[in-house]
């Protein structure tokens, strides 16, 4: 079988209009997020296994640093 169990993972988007490349992110969750050499940001995983309560900590404290609100939870 495919698919996820209900309930049980979030995505995470960047605004690209908003996104300045800081890399605040990336220091707050290096599985997640990169910044390349070009200033803009990758995201490596977008999608956050709320089971795995260090894998969402990281993320809600990626958003939560992103100095410009470019991060978004989405389900
Ligand atoms: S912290 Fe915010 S502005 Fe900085 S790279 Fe990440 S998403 Fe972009």
């Amino acid at each position: 079988m495919s698919g996820e169990s209900a309930g049980g993972t979030l995505k995470v988007e960047v605004d690209r209009t908003r996104c300045i490349g800081l890399g605040l992110c990336e220091a707050a969750s290096p599985k997640h997020f990169e910044v390349g050499e070009d200033g803009k940001l990758i995201i490596l995983q977008s999608i956050v296994d709320s089971g795995s309560s260090g894998d969402l900590a990281e993320v809600e404290e990626a958003v939560a640093s992103c100095p410009t609100s470019a991060l978004r939870f989405v389900r």
